[in-house]
């Protein structure tokens, strides 16, 4: 099972040492918690034909946690959205055992070990780009990637080039809402990530992202789009 050896995974010094640190140390407002502090592994639904791919885990939020997105700001903002546009079961996402379900979506990140600041190297990257290269070949539905964020983005690029199949960026820019067909027949489409940074200051907005994944939902063919838009997912 290929989430079993992500989380035992020890490819980056760096970022396993930080991980484990952060678990020990904790913070005070999760003192009584049991941080994950490994790899976190993806989340969703196998026969999913949506991917949403984000950066990392965050320090206290999938790190503590073991879910992507699960935990911190930036789920608080995303798991409504995607409850909203019929991805998600639930709008709440606390805890690895909160019975969230995910519905023709699966969510990964490419580094699944939480980085200082947020921030890998360029060898971190790479080390954990096989990772995504194994998912997306068991994703055998999968006709969409939301590449949360700029990282994101470039990371989906940099796994079409490691398939041999785009040979030149040209084109490929990122810009939030813009829509790529790549080379491999995926179409990506591109978000601004809902940290904190984007989302408190108004850069991203709950209308901007749920417009994205409506999106997603409608380009990816997802059959129960049109109960799904019965929510407010109305773009
Ligand atoms: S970031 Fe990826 S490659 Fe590096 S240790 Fe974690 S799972 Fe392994």
């Amino acid at each position: 099972m290929l989430n079993a050896r992500i989380v035992g995974c020890e490819a980056c010094p760096r970022l396993r040492a930080h991980s484990k640190t952060v678990a020990q140390m904790k913070r005070r407002a999760y003192l009584d918690w049991e941080y994950w502090g490994r790899p976190v592994p993806s989340f969703g639904d196998e026969k999913a034909r949506v991917l949403a791919l984000g950066l990392a885990p965050g320090a206290h939020g999938s790190n503590r946690t073991g879910r992507p997105f699960t935990g911190d700001g930036s789920g608080e903002f995303l798991y409504p959205v995607l409850h909203a546009a019929g991805f998600a079961s639930q709008p709440a996402a606390t805890r690895r055992d909160d019975g969230m379900k995910l519905k023709d979506l699966w969510i990964t990140s490419v580094v699944r070990c939480a980085p200082p600041g947020n921030k890998p190297t360029t060898e971190e990257l790479r080390n954990c780009s096989h990772w995504l290269d194994e998912e997306i070949k068991l994703l055998r539905n999968l006709r969409v990637v939301v590449c949360l964020g700029r990282i994101a983005f470039d990371g989906l690029l940099a796994y079409e080039a490691r398939a041999a199949r785009l040979t030149s960026r040209a084109g490929f820019v990122f810009a939030h809402g813009a829509e790529h067909k790549l080379p491999s027949g995926l179409m990506a489409i591109a978000s601004y990530h809902p940290s904190l940074q984007n989302t408190n200051t108004g850069r991203l907005t709950r209308a901007m992202l749920l417009k994205i994944f409506n999106r997603a939902g409608k380009l990816a063919g997802c059959e129960e789009f049109g109960m799904r838009r019965g929510r407010d997912g109305r773009d």
